[in-house]
């Protein structure tokens, strides 16, 4: 078959694989290649890579493109694919015969250089973005606002070298050659790999080959398929949601390369990595992928030596070691040279890498007050990590660590280089999840389907560990005879029936209405084992505390308990549960269940933070029992265990699961405990609305809530019982509440819309610096009409979240603010806040600051705004406006008689921008403020503007810094009208 007819055959499944993550570097290394080839000319890059458009268009204008260009093309199209491709993700795709290999002449000039090579350098700028920006700045060559469209924080540092590469050719050849020389100069000045080769002897080579045997055996597969598929890592890793804030607070996508790389780093001194994110986001997993790709020498080619440690595992370990113990006992022994080996590494800590995962599970709290530097002195092992994290002992050796982020305190974050936030899945994420997860298309199909039916469920798997409960157990799912699951707790009685069925003995394995009475010994035995764990800290299990709770051979086959996978040698079998959430299940399922158990349980559940503990496991397990390690730290991830567990405990007690829970347990029992947690729910609302301030006289009485205010909310969700909705917020009386920085996904809107629609009196909503995105915007309809405002800054939302919000927003009244700063909004979102400005003559307040908003869309938006008689407050900065936009936008608003500021800062405005703004100023009695920092425009159009001010008396201000004019100008017409700020 022609590669013409490959491409026109396989046209659906090479879009899918272009687009599958959700991520453009697919598409963008093809584009880097045929450009290099030239297939590709420049005009046809800049007709595919369109800014406003989305991914899939972008591919098929690509694969249009190539194919107009005939069969040549098209065989370098295959071969760029067959190049950049995953393994995994080119299986059933035929890429045609290898074609001839692409020998071309050296380019002449430095910008075809660039060209020709843009591929290599790619990899190469990627962590040198910083250096190279820094030259061309020096040399003229590039201005302050060319380092900043280059360094937009939406892009990732792949796609920000593109733009260094794309804005070096629009400078023309003298930046081009700069750029050249600048590589070349880097790359004399890098130590040469190959020496560190040369000098690497045979014993070290051969520890480093085991060493990397085990390591890809132990992160082959995924722990949670143990004992129920065969999928290997490589069949179902998923990228998941990177993110990093620099010490300006600006927010970066990474990816699963840029974990230990220079972006937002914070502390130059320091080696230590993290990783952090809610339990479940996939820190493990990434750490395993991070382990594999080392492993096959696909990633972290630097590092030499990766030794991987468990925290728990660490735990078990009460010897004190050296560091050379550690490593070796605990990871793999050299079978020659030991001593040499380990020389090697305490010569080469640049070469070294250690991985800690899940540090927030180790029983000691971080602290440095014990220093400690000799690498051969056996200490206790907290002794000994603490110092490699600190660097007191290993200086320069790397460390990634993971954590869950409320467990990281002050003394810990001040030895770390950076931290890097994992987010979950995005929605393409799930998409491609379900996908590898189902390799028959039509259940995957399936699948998705009824995710989109149920939002709710949606939200959820955001969050990958429920995203592989839900993908598993779809056959529930999808033939649901007890109603589509809404909650947690819904989603792990789901996984709860799937493993009880896989070991049924019915007929077709179907279990019966009271599957969970026949199994409630198994249930009580795992509770109690899960909830005495809770309580020490304990996470892995030995066979002899299976023993002593009376867990059998049959109870461990239904495989909520997995062996420890270790790469160090013990004689005694371990167990940990499949994941730290299902031990907070089990650990509820015994709270609820078991009649035996105290009466105050419940209560110390709901306690607030640091309370819980005491007397919660008060037989604790044999190797848990420690008393002299406590640390603050180590109880944080108590408390959030517990609360997890208590949200659980909301879940079964809930109306909805009263059937289930018949036969297992009296029905008064049951009613008391439920009446429990209401009580505890109450009175923690209660603690969080007392510690509300007075207002300052002037201002809105407010709420900043507190860490645990969302989980109250998420335990009354779990409840599904909207009269204790309805109680609890009919004491909240705020007038804002603020939750920023508060780690809000979309499961949080659930649970937060639910509550808040019970709110009496309208409120303002700040959801700052969360991670909402569409699915969460989505989930927050349902308490809209109780917003006057919503302030969803730097959430990760697009034009299509948008579109359902405004859809919604329209209809309610007292809906008036929103502010949107930071988030991926295009021209296409502007359509529909344009109907919102024309049919809510009540609004006061758009904020779009720092989006990917053009003249185009502000063209659109001014439809809208040209019929509105209320809006105030309309925020542009750090959009690409320009002149045209900034007329459009004057003509629109010439007949407003509400707006009083308006901001166009670092908007590419110019003198004829801001003679249009001149005439707005002319004709407006309200405007007070406007901001015109960081444009282009020069004298002719600050004239217009002190010409316009003449004849207007309500505008205050007008702010013209970072502008085209010199320091002498500036002075001369700042005197000319006072009005000006320069
Ligand atoms: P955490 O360490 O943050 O608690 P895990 O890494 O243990 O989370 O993830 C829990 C489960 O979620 C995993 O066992 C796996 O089934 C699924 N999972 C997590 N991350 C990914 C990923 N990137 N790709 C595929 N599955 C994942």
């Amino acid at each position: 078959m022609s590669t013409h007819q490959l491409i026109l055959k396989q046209r659906k499944e090479l879009l899918a694989v272009l687009c599958g993550g959700g991520s453009a570097e697919p598409l963008d290394c093809v584009l880097d290649l045929l450009l290099a080839w030239e297939v590709l000319i420049w005009e046809d890059y800049l007709s595919i890579q369109v800014a406003e458009k989305a991914l899939s268009y972008k591919v098929r204008q690509l694969l249009d493109v190539v194919y107009d260009k005939g069969e040549d093309a098209c065989s370098l199209l295959l071969a760029a694919m067959n190049q950049v491709l995953p393994e995994e993700q080119k299986a059933g795709l035929c890429f045609g015969k290898e074609c001839a290999e692409v020998g071309k002449n050296r380019p002449d000039t430095a910008t075809l250089t660039l060209l020709a090579d843009r591929p290599v350098l790619v990899r190469k700028l990627r962590d040198n973005i910083d250096g190279a920006l820094n030259v061309l700045l020096t040399t003229g060559c590039f201005t302050i606002k060319d380092c900043d469209v280059v360094q937009l924080p939406v892009y990732t540092p792949s796609q920000q070298v593109r733009r260094l590469l794309d804005q070096v050719r629009f400078k023309g050849e003298t930046a081009a050659k700069t750029l050249l020389q600048y590589l070349e100069q880097t790359e004399t000045t890098r130590p040469n790999p190959e020496d560190k080769e040369n000098h690497l002897s045979a014993n070290c080579m051969r520890y480093q080959k085991k060493l990397q045997s085990s390591v890809a055996a132990q992160s082959h597969s995924l722990s949670t398929y143990g004992g129920t598929g065969h999928f290997s890592l490589d069949d179902i890793y998923t990228d998941g949601l990177l993110e990093v804030i620099d010490g300006s607070g600006e927010t970066t996508m990474l990816g699963l390369e840029d974990v230990v790389g220079p972006v937002g780093t914070l502390n130059e001194d320091a080696d230590t990595f993290l990783v952090s994110g809610e339990a479940g986001s996939g820190k493990s997993t990434l750490l395993q992928r991070l382990h594999l790709l080392w492993a096959r020498e696909a990633l972290l080619t630097n590092t030499f030596l990766l030794f991987p440690f468990s925290c728990r595992k660490l735990n078990a370990e009460h010897r004190e070691l050296s560091l050379k113990e550690l490593l070796f006992l605990h990871c793999c022994w050299p079978d020659r040279g030991q001593d040499e080996v380990f020389q090697f590494i305490l010569d080469h800590p640049n070469l070294v890498l250690f991985t800690f995962d899940g540090l927030d599970e180790f029983k000691q709290g971080f602290t440095d007050e014990e220093r400690h530097c000799c690498p051969t002195k056996q200490v206790p092992i907290p002794v000994l990590l603490f110092n490699l994290l600190q660097g007191t002992l290993m200086k320069g050796v790397m460390k990634v660590v993971t954590s869950r982020p409320q467990a990281v305190g002050p003394s810990l974050k001040h030895y770390l280089r950076k931290e890097v936030l994992l987010k979950g899945f995005s929605p393409g994420g799930i998409d491609c999840f379900v996908k590898k997860h189902h390799s028959d298309p039509a259940m995957a199909r399936r699948v998705l389907e009824s995710l989109q039916a149920n939002t709710v469920l949606l939200s959820l798997c955001h969050i990958p560990v429920f995203c592989w409960i839900v993908t598993k157990c779809h056959q529930e799912l999808l033939g649901g005879q007890d109603g589509i699951p809404q909650t947690i707790t819904d989603v792990y009685l789901l996984v709860l029936q799937y493993f009880f069925q896989r070991k049924s003995s019915q007929p077709q394995g179907v279990l019966g209405k009271a599957w969970l009475e026949e199994h409630l010994d198994t249930v009580l035995k795992l509770g109690q084992l899960a909830l005495e764990g809770l309580g020490a800290s304990c996470y892995v299990f030995s066979g002899y505390e299976l023993q002593r709770i009376g867990l059998t051979e049959q109870d461990v086959s239904m495989g909520f308990l997995i062996y420890c996978n270790d790469l160090s040698v013990t004689d005694c079998k371990r167990y940990e549960f499949l994941h730290i959430t299902l031990q907070c299940f089990f650990a509820a399922l015994y709270v609820v269940l078991n009649s035996k158990k105290n009466r105050s349980v419940i209560y110390r559940l709901f306690q607030p933070q640091y309370k819980q503990l005491s007397g919660l496991s008060q037989r604790c397990l044999g190797h848990c029992i420690d008393s002299s390690v406590e640390g603050v730290e180590s109880r944080v991830t108590e408390t959030l265990n517990l609360q997890i567990t208590a949200q659980f405990v909301s879940g079964l007690l809930s109306q909805r699961h009263h059937n289930l829970l018949l036969d297992c347990c009296p029905t008064a029992v049951r009613e008391r405990k439920a009446k429990q947690v209401v009580k505890s729910l109450s009175k923690g609302m209660q603690r969080h609305f007392k510690s509300i301030p007075r207002p300052v006289e002037g201002e809105k009485k407010s709420m900043h809530a507190m860490p645990s205010f969302v989980w109250l909310i998420k335990c009354i969700y779990e409840m599904q019982d909207s009269s204790i909705a309805q109680d609890t917020m009919a004491k909240l009386d705020v007038e804002h509440l603020k939750l920023t920085y508060c780690n809000i996904g979309p499961v949080e809107c659930t649970a937060l819309a639910y509550v808040l629609k019970y709110l009496r009196n309208p409120v303002g909503l700040q959801l700052d610096n969360n991670s909402v995105g569409d699915v969460g915007v989505e989930q927050l309809l349902p308490c809209l009409h109780i917003c006057h405002s919503l302030y969803l800054r730097n959430n990760n939302i697009s034009d299509e979240g948008i579109r359902k919000l405004l859809e919604k927003g329209m209809t309610c009244e007292r809906f008036q603010k929103i502010a949107l700063f930071n988030n991926n909004l295009t021209d296409a979102c502007t359509q529909h806040f344009a109907w919102l400005l024309k049919s809510k003559q009540n609004f006061l307040s758009l904020r779009l600051g720092n989006n990917n908003i053009t003249s185009q869309g502000v063209e659109q938006l001014a439809e809208g705004l040209s019929y509105n008689q209320s809006l105030q407050f309309l925020g542009f900065w750090g959009n690409k406006i320009g002149d045209r936009g900034a007329e459009a936008l004057a003509d629109a608003l010439k007949n407003s008689t509400t707006l009083i500021w308006l901001s166009l800062v670092d908007n590419g405005v110019g003198s004829a921008g801001a003679c249009a703004l001149a005439k707005l100023i002319s004709q407006s009695k309200t405007l007070e403020e406007l901001w015109l920092n960081k444009n282009s425009i020069s004298r002719e159009g600050v004239e217009c503007l002190i010409e316009a001010l003449k004849m207007n008396s309500s505008v205050k201000e007008v702010w013209l810094r970072g502008n085209n004019l010199s320091p002498e100008e500036e002075e001369e017409l700042s005197k000319q009208e006072s009005r000006l700020t320069f």
